[in-house]
Protein backbone atom coordinates (compact mmCIF):
# COMPACT_ATOMS: atom_id res chain seq x y z
CA UNK A 1 0.00 0.00 0.00
CA UNK A 2 1.82 3.20 -1.37
CA UNK A 3 0.71 6.56 -0.04
CA UNK A 4 2.22 9.82 -0.50
CA UNK A 5 2.39 12.10 2.62
CA UNK A 6 3.24 15.78 3.05
CA UNK A 7 6.91 15.71 4.52
CA UNK A 8 7.07 19.46 5.08
CA UNK A 9 4.94 22.51 4.22
CA UNK A 10 6.24 24.30 1.16
CA UNK A 11 7.55 27.53 0.78
CA UNK A 12 6.10 29.22 -2.64
CA UNK A 13 5.63 27.06 -5.34
CA UNK A 14 5.81 23.14 -4.14
CA UNK A 15 9.15 20.93 -5.12
CA UNK A 16 9.24 17.37 -5.07
CA UNK A 17 10.74 17.37 -1.64
CA UNK A 18 7.65 18.74 0.27
CA UNK A 19 6.12 14.93 -0.39
CA UNK A 20 7.43 11.67 0.59
CA UNK A 21 6.13 7.85 -1.00
CA UNK A 22 5.76 5.25 1.95
CA UNK A 23 4.91 1.77 1.49
CA UNK A 24 2.54 0.24 4.32
CA UNK A 25 0.76 -2.88 5.03
CA UNK A 26 -2.49 -2.90 3.15
CA UNK A 27 -4.95 -1.81 6.35
CA UNK A 28 -7.84 -4.88 7.64
CA UNK A 29 -11.15 -3.64 7.81
CA UNK A 30 -13.54 -4.09 10.60
CA UNK A 31 -17.11 -5.16 10.85
CA UNK A 32 -18.88 -1.88 8.54
CA UNK A 33 -16.35 -1.20 6.81
CA UNK A 34 -14.68 -1.69 3.18
CA UNK A 35 -11.45 -1.83 1.85
CA UNK A 36 -11.17 0.34 -1.23
CA UNK A 37 -8.45 0.40 -4.05
CA UNK A 38 -7.74 3.72 -5.78
CA UNK A 39 -8.58 3.99 -9.23
CA UNK A 40 -8.50 7.39 -10.34
CA UNK A 41 -7.07 10.60 -8.33
CA UNK A 42 -7.93 13.80 -8.95
CA UNK A 43 -5.62 16.68 -8.19
CA UNK A 44 -7.01 19.86 -8.01
CA UNK A 45 -5.77 23.00 -7.05
CA UNK A 46 -7.29 23.37 -3.59
CA UNK A 47 -4.38 21.16 -2.98
CA UNK A 48 -2.08 23.57 -2.43
CA UNK A 49 -4.18 25.53 0.42
CA UNK A 50 -4.40 21.90 2.19
CA UNK A 51 -0.59 22.37 2.35
CA UNK A 52 -0.28 25.00 4.19
CA UNK A 53 -1.11 25.82 7.69
CA UNK A 54 -2.62 29.31 7.15
CA UNK A 55 -6.52 30.10 7.99
CA UNK A 56 -8.75 28.36 5.67
CA UNK A 57 -12.56 26.82 5.03
CA UNK A 58 -10.62 23.27 5.54
CA UNK A 59 -8.34 21.82 8.25
CA UNK A 60 -4.19 21.46 6.50
CA UNK A 61 -3.03 18.35 5.76
CA UNK A 62 -0.62 17.30 8.83
CA UNK A 63 3.05 17.02 8.47
CA UNK A 64 3.76 13.11 7.62
CA UNK A 65 -0.20 13.12 6.91
CA UNK A 66 -1.71 11.33 4.04
CA UNK A 67 -2.36 14.36 0.91
CA UNK A 68 -5.95 14.47 0.71
CA UNK A 69 -8.07 14.24 -2.57
CA UNK A 70 -10.92 12.69 -4.17
CA UNK A 71 -10.94 9.26 -5.37
CA UNK A 72 -12.38 6.68 -7.36
CA UNK A 73 -12.39 3.48 -6.14
CA UNK A 74 -12.84 0.08 -6.08
CA UNK A 75 -14.07 -2.43 -3.08
CA UNK A 76 -11.88 -5.10 -2.38
CA UNK A 77 -13.15 -6.27 0.71
CA UNK A 78 -16.30 -5.24 1.83
CA UNK A 79 -18.25 -6.03 5.62
CA UNK A 80 -20.78 -3.66 4.78
CA UNK A 81 -24.46 -4.44 3.48
CA UNK A 82 -24.46 -1.36 1.13
CA UNK A 83 -21.35 -2.53 -0.74
CA UNK A 84 -20.00 -5.46 -2.54
CA UNK A 85 -16.75 -6.35 -3.84
CA UNK A 86 -16.27 -4.85 -6.97
CA UNK A 87 -18.48 -2.21 -6.50
CA UNK A 88 -17.01 1.42 -7.89
CA UNK A 89 -17.47 4.43 -5.50
CA UNK A 90 -16.33 8.42 -5.25
CA UNK A 91 -14.64 8.63 -2.19
CA UNK A 92 -12.11 10.78 -0.31
CA UNK A 93 -9.49 8.72 -0.56
CA UNK A 94 -6.54 10.37 -0.53
CA UNK A 95 -2.86 10.28 -2.29
CA UNK A 96 -2.52 6.45 -1.29
CA UNK A 97 -3.56 3.04 -2.89
CA UNK A 98 -5.54 1.54 -0.45
CA UNK A 99 -8.57 3.38 2.13
CA UNK A 100 -11.56 2.27 4.23
CA UNK A 101 -14.31 3.50 4.94
CA UNK A 102 -17.83 3.26 7.26
CA UNK A 103 -19.59 4.43 4.26
CA UNK A 104 -19.71 8.43 5.14
CA UNK A 105 -19.38 9.98 2.27
CA UNK A 106 -19.35 7.02 -0.29
CA UNK A 107 -21.12 7.59 -3.34
CA UNK A 108 -21.94 4.71 -5.83
CA UNK A 109 -20.84 5.27 -9.47
CA UNK A 110 -23.46 5.14 -12.32
CA UNK A 111 -22.89 3.95 -15.57
CA UNK A 112 -20.21 6.50 -17.07
CA UNK A 113 -18.51 6.73 -20.21
CA UNK A 114 -15.53 6.64 -17.99
CA UNK A 115 -15.19 6.39 -14.12
CA UNK A 116 -12.93 9.29 -14.08
CA UNK A 117 -15.49 11.55 -15.20
CA UNK A 118 -17.35 11.38 -11.83
CA UNK A 119 -13.82 13.49 -10.16
CA UNK A 120 -14.47 15.99 -13.31
CA UNK A 121 -17.27 17.10 -15.88
CA UNK A 122 -19.73 15.32 -13.74
CA UNK A 123 -18.21 15.70 -10.14
CA UNK A 124 -16.04 18.62 -7.79
CA UNK A 125 -15.40 20.51 -10.78
CA UNK A 126 -18.12 20.87 -12.85
CA UNK A 127 -20.58 21.06 -10.20
CA UNK A 128 -18.45 24.20 -9.03
CA UNK A 129 -18.58 25.10 -12.50
CA UNK A 130 -22.26 24.94 -12.99
CA UNK A 131 -23.13 26.83 -9.44
CA UNK A 132 -20.95 29.23 -9.87
CA UNK A 133 -22.21 30.15 -12.92
CA UNK A 134 -25.78 30.14 -13.22
CA UNK A 135 -25.93 31.01 -9.31
CA UNK A 136 -23.69 33.55 -8.66
CA UNK A 137 -22.86 34.56 -12.41
CA UNK A 138 -26.67 34.79 -13.35
CA UNK A 139 -25.43 34.47 -17.09
CA UNK A 140 -28.26 36.10 -19.47
CA UNK A 141 -28.24 35.73 -23.71
CA UNK A 142 -26.74 38.13 -25.35
CA UNK A 143 -24.41 38.90 -22.65
CA UNK A 144 -20.71 39.12 -21.96
CA UNK A 145 -18.95 36.10 -20.08
CA UNK A 146 -15.29 36.09 -19.10
CA UNK A 147 -13.87 33.21 -17.83
CA UNK A 148 -10.14 32.81 -16.58
CA UNK A 149 -8.03 29.35 -16.77
CA UNK A 150 -10.52 28.61 -19.45
CA UNK A 151 -9.65 25.58 -20.70
CA UNK A 152 -8.89 23.81 -17.34
CA UNK A 153 -11.61 21.59 -15.35
CA UNK A 154 -14.34 24.25 -14.25
CA UNK A 155 -13.20 27.09 -16.58
CA UNK A 156 -14.12 25.08 -19.82
CA UNK A 157 -17.47 24.01 -18.04
CA UNK A 158 -17.99 27.42 -17.44
CA UNK A 159 -17.90 28.80 -21.17
CA UNK A 160 -19.67 25.86 -22.24
CA UNK A 161 -22.39 26.42 -20.08
CA UNK A 162 -22.58 30.12 -20.48
CA UNK A 163 -22.80 29.81 -24.78
CA UNK A 164 -25.54 26.75 -23.50
CA UNK A 165 -27.12 30.27 -22.20
CA UNK A 166 -26.72 32.19 -25.36
CA UNK A 167 -23.83 34.22 -24.10
CA UNK A 168 -20.92 35.69 -25.54
CA UNK A 169 -18.14 33.98 -23.96
CA UNK A 170 -14.39 35.32 -23.57
CA UNK A 171 -11.75 32.34 -22.50
CA UNK A 172 -7.81 33.82 -20.81
CA UNK A 173 -5.52 30.91 -20.93
CA UNK A 174 -1.70 30.42 -20.94
CA UNK A 175 -0.79 29.71 -24.29
CA UNK A 176 -1.65 29.80 -28.01
CA UNK A 177 -2.32 26.12 -28.16
CA UNK A 178 -5.08 26.22 -25.14
CA UNK A 179 -6.60 29.46 -26.67
CA UNK A 180 -7.25 27.34 -29.78
CA UNK A 181 -8.63 24.99 -28.04
CA UNK A 182 -11.24 27.01 -26.41
CA UNK A 183 -11.81 28.42 -29.95
CA UNK A 184 -11.82 25.56 -32.26
CA UNK A 185 -13.39 23.10 -29.94
CA UNK A 186 -15.08 24.11 -26.64
CA UNK A 187 -16.45 27.11 -29.19
CA UNK A 188 -15.60 30.37 -27.24
CA UNK A 189 -15.62 33.15 -29.15
CA UNK A 190 -12.75 34.36 -28.44
CA UNK A 191 -9.65 33.52 -26.23
CA UNK A 192 -7.02 35.24 -25.00
CA UNK A 193 -3.41 34.47 -23.18
CA UNK A 194 -2.78 36.13 -20.24
CA UNK A 195 1.25 35.87 -20.66
CA UNK A 196 0.53 38.40 -23.29
CA UNK A 197 1.86 41.71 -22.76
CA UNK A 198 -0.96 43.46 -23.98
CA UNK A 199 -3.27 41.68 -22.36
CA UNK A 200 -5.43 44.29 -21.23
CA UNK A 201 -5.57 45.66 -24.58
CA UNK A 202 -6.72 42.81 -26.13
CA UNK A 203 -9.72 41.47 -23.31
CA UNK A 204 -10.88 44.87 -24.08
CA UNK A 205 -11.19 44.57 -27.94
CA UNK A 206 -12.97 40.72 -27.48
CA UNK A 207 -15.49 42.84 -25.28
CA UNK A 208 -16.56 45.25 -26.74
CA UNK A 209 -19.78 45.46 -24.87
CA UNK A 210 -17.92 45.46 -21.45
CA UNK A 211 -18.05 42.24 -19.18
CA UNK A 212 -21.52 41.49 -17.73
CA UNK A 213 -20.12 37.61 -15.77
CA UNK A 214 -16.34 37.48 -15.06
CA UNK A 215 -16.16 33.78 -13.62
CA UNK A 216 -12.78 34.41 -11.62
CA UNK A 217 -10.89 31.53 -11.07
CA UNK A 218 -6.84 33.47 -11.12
CA UNK A 219 -6.78 36.71 -9.91
CA UNK A 220 -3.53 39.16 -9.98
CA UNK A 221 -2.81 40.49 -13.41
CA UNK A 222 -5.21 38.82 -15.24
CA UNK A 223 -8.15 40.51 -12.78
CA UNK A 224 -6.27 43.95 -12.90
CA UNK A 225 -7.17 43.70 -17.07
CA UNK A 226 -10.75 42.64 -16.20
CA UNK A 227 -11.29 45.20 -13.91
CA UNK A 228 -11.65 48.60 -15.82
CA UNK A 229 -14.16 46.42 -18.12
CA UNK A 230 -16.92 45.59 -15.89
CA UNK A 231 -20.06 46.86 -16.70
CA UNK A 232 -22.50 48.16 -14.39
CA UNK A 233 -24.33 45.63 -12.51
CA UNK A 234 -22.02 43.02 -13.38
CA UNK A 235 -21.48 39.76 -11.19
CA UNK A 236 -18.59 38.24 -10.68
CA UNK A 237 -18.37 34.69 -9.11
CA UNK A 238 -15.15 34.40 -6.97
CA UNK A 239 -14.16 30.95 -7.63
CA UNK A 240 -10.43 31.05 -6.89
CA UNK A 241 -7.42 32.84 -6.89
CA UNK A 242 -4.72 29.92 -8.46
CA UNK A 243 -2.14 33.10 -9.52
CA UNK A 244 -1.64 33.35 -5.62
CA UNK A 245 -1.38 30.22 -3.99
CA UNK A 246 2.10 29.78 -3.95
CA UNK A 247 2.70 33.96 -3.05
CA UNK A 248 4.90 34.78 -0.16
CA UNK A 249 4.59 38.37 -0.35
CA UNK A 250 1.57 40.67 -1.09
CA UNK A 251 1.76 41.50 -4.86
CA UNK A 252 3.32 44.83 -6.14
CA UNK A 253 1.67 47.81 -5.73
CA UNK A 254 0.19 50.06 -6.24
CA UNK A 255 -2.28 49.21 -3.38
CA UNK A 256 -5.12 48.72 -6.11
CA UNK A 257 -7.70 48.02 -3.35
CA UNK A 258 -10.20 51.63 -3.20
CA UNK A 259 -9.56 51.40 -7.58
CA UNK A 260 -11.29 48.29 -6.71
CA UNK A 261 -13.75 49.06 -4.18
CA UNK A 262 -14.71 52.22 -5.72
CA UNK A 263 -15.40 50.29 -8.99
CA UNK A 264 -17.81 47.78 -6.99
CA UNK A 265 -20.00 50.91 -5.51
CA UNK A 266 -19.79 53.01 -8.91
CA UNK A 267 -20.90 50.34 -11.14
CA UNK A 268 -23.18 48.05 -8.29
CA UNK A 269 -20.98 45.26 -9.11
CA UNK A 270 -21.59 41.75 -7.28
CA UNK A 271 -18.70 40.21 -6.43
CA UNK A 272 -19.48 36.43 -4.67
CA UNK A 273 -17.28 33.92 -2.75
CA UNK A 274 -18.26 30.22 -2.81
CA UNK A 275 -17.00 26.70 -1.58
CA UNK A 276 -18.78 24.31 -3.56
CA UNK A 277 -19.79 21.82 -1.45
CA UNK A 278 -20.05 24.09 1.75
CA UNK A 279 -22.59 26.65 -0.10
CA UNK A 280 -24.24 23.94 -2.83
CA UNK A 281 -23.77 20.04 -1.68
CA UNK A 282 -27.64 20.18 -1.04
CA UNK A 283 -27.95 20.45 -5.41
CA UNK A 284 -25.93 17.85 -6.38
CA UNK A 285 -28.36 16.16 -8.02
CA UNK A 286 -29.08 18.77 -10.14
CA UNK A 287 -26.50 19.33 -11.63
CA UNK A 288 -25.85 15.85 -12.47
CA UNK A 289 -28.94 15.73 -14.44
CA UNK A 290 -28.95 18.77 -16.22
CA UNK A 291 -24.81 17.57 -16.65
CA UNK A 292 -25.97 14.63 -17.82
CA UNK A 293 -28.28 15.88 -20.14
CA UNK A 294 -25.95 18.36 -22.10
CA UNK A 295 -23.22 15.28 -22.70
CA UNK A 296 -25.84 13.12 -23.92
CA UNK A 297 -26.65 15.89 -26.30
CA UNK A 298 -23.05 16.88 -27.17
CA UNK A 299 -23.15 20.07 -25.95
CA UNK A 300 -20.29 19.53 -23.41
CA UNK A 301 -16.80 18.69 -24.78
CA UNK A 302 -14.60 17.09 -22.05
CA UNK A 303 -10.93 16.72 -21.89
CA UNK A 304 -8.33 15.12 -19.58
CA UNK A 305 -4.71 14.83 -18.35
CA UNK A 306 -4.27 11.31 -17.20
CA UNK A 307 -1.48 10.67 -15.09
CA UNK A 308 0.01 7.06 -15.24
CA UNK A 309 0.94 6.18 -11.61
CA UNK A 310 0.75 7.42 -8.22
CA UNK A 311 4.52 8.03 -7.31
CA UNK A 312 3.87 10.85 -10.46
CA UNK A 313 1.46 12.48 -8.46
CA UNK A 314 3.44 15.20 -6.59
CA UNK A 315 5.44 16.32 -10.08
CA UNK A 316 2.18 16.52 -11.95
CA UNK A 317 0.42 18.77 -9.27
CA UNK A 318 3.42 20.85 -9.36
CA UNK A 319 2.73 21.23 -13.10
CA UNK A 320 -0.96 22.00 -12.67
CA UNK A 321 0.01 24.92 -10.69
CA UNK A 322 2.15 26.12 -13.49
CA UNK A 323 -0.51 25.75 -16.24
CA UNK A 324 1.16 22.28 -17.36
CA UNK A 325 -2.13 20.16 -17.24
CA UNK A 326 -4.68 20.20 -20.67
CA UNK A 327 -7.90 19.82 -19.26
CA UNK A 328 -8.72 18.13 -15.42
CA UNK A 329 -5.48 16.28 -14.30
CA UNK A 330 -6.07 12.88 -12.95
CA UNK A 331 -3.92 10.32 -11.66
CA UNK A 332 -4.37 6.38 -13.04
CA UNK A 333 -3.38 5.27 -9.90
CA UNK A 334 -4.51 1.16 -10.67
CA UNK A 335 -6.18 -0.35 -13.17
P1 LIG B 1 -7.37 23.91 -13.84
O1 LIG B 1 -7.64 22.59 -14.46
O2 LIG B 1 -7.89 25.12 -14.50
O3 LIG B 1 -5.80 24.04 -13.63
C1 LIG B 1 -5.24 25.19 -13.09
C2 LIG B 1 -4.95 26.23 -14.19
O4 LIG B 1 -4.75 27.50 -13.59
C3 LIG B 1 -3.66 25.99 -14.93
O5 LIG B 1 -3.78 25.02 -15.95
C4 LIG B 1 -3.36 27.36 -15.48
O6 LIG B 1 -4.04 27.51 -16.73
C5 LIG B 1 -4.05 28.31 -14.48
N1 LIG B 1 -3.02 29.10 -13.78
C6 LIG B 1 -2.08 28.67 -12.94
N2 LIG B 1 -1.33 29.69 -12.51
C7 LIG B 1 -1.81 30.80 -13.11
C8 LIG B 1 -1.45 32.19 -13.07
N3 LIG B 1 -0.42 32.64 -12.32
N4 LIG B 1 -2.17 33.07 -13.82
C9 LIG B 1 -3.19 32.63 -14.59
N5 LIG B 1 -3.58 31.32 -14.66
C10 LIG B 1 -2.89 30.43 -13.93
O7 LIG B 1 -7.89 23.90 -12.33
P2 LIG B 1 -9.43 23.81 -11.85
O8 LIG B 1 -10.31 24.04 -13.00
O9 LIG B 1 -9.57 22.58 -11.05
O10 LIG B 1 -9.55 25.05 -10.84
C11 LIG B 1 -9.71 26.37 -11.34
C12 LIG B 1 -9.93 27.31 -10.17
O11 LIG B 1 -11.14 26.99 -9.51
C13 LIG B 1 -8.84 27.27 -9.12
O12 LIG B 1 -8.57 28.59 -8.69
C14 LIG B 1 -9.47 26.47 -8.00
O13 LIG B 1 -8.92 26.77 -6.75
C15 LIG B 1 -10.91 26.92 -8.12
N6 LIG B 1 -11.90 26.01 -7.52
C16 LIG B 1 -12.73 26.51 -6.56
C17 LIG B 1 -13.72 25.74 -6.00
C18 LIG B 1 -14.64 26.35 -4.98
O14 LIG B 1 -15.41 25.64 -4.36
N7 LIG B 1 -14.59 27.66 -4.78
C19 LIG B 1 -13.89 24.33 -6.38
C20 LIG B 1 -13.01 23.90 -7.45
C21 LIG B 1 -12.04 24.73 -7.99
P3 LIG B 1 -3.40 28.37 -17.91
O15 LIG B 1 -2.32 27.51 -18.51
O16 LIG B 1 -4.54 28.61 -18.80
O17 LIG B 1 -2.82 29.60 -17.29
Amino acid sequence: NRRIVLARRPHGAPVPADFRLEEHAVPAIGSGEVLLRALYLSLDPYMRGRMSDAPSYAAPVEINGVMVGGTVSRVEASQHADYAVGDLVVNFGGWQDYSISDGTGLQKLGALASPSHALGVLGMPGFTAYMGLLEIGQPKAGETVVVAAATGAVGAIVGQIAKIKGCRVVGIAGGAEKCAYAVNELGFDACIDHRAADLAEQLANACPQGIDVYYENVGGAVFDAVLPLLNTAARVPLCGLISQYNATTLPAGPDRLSLLMGTLLKKRIRMQGFIIWDDFGHRYGEFFAAMSQWIAEGKIKYREDVVQGLENAPQAFIGLLEGKNAGKLVVQVAE
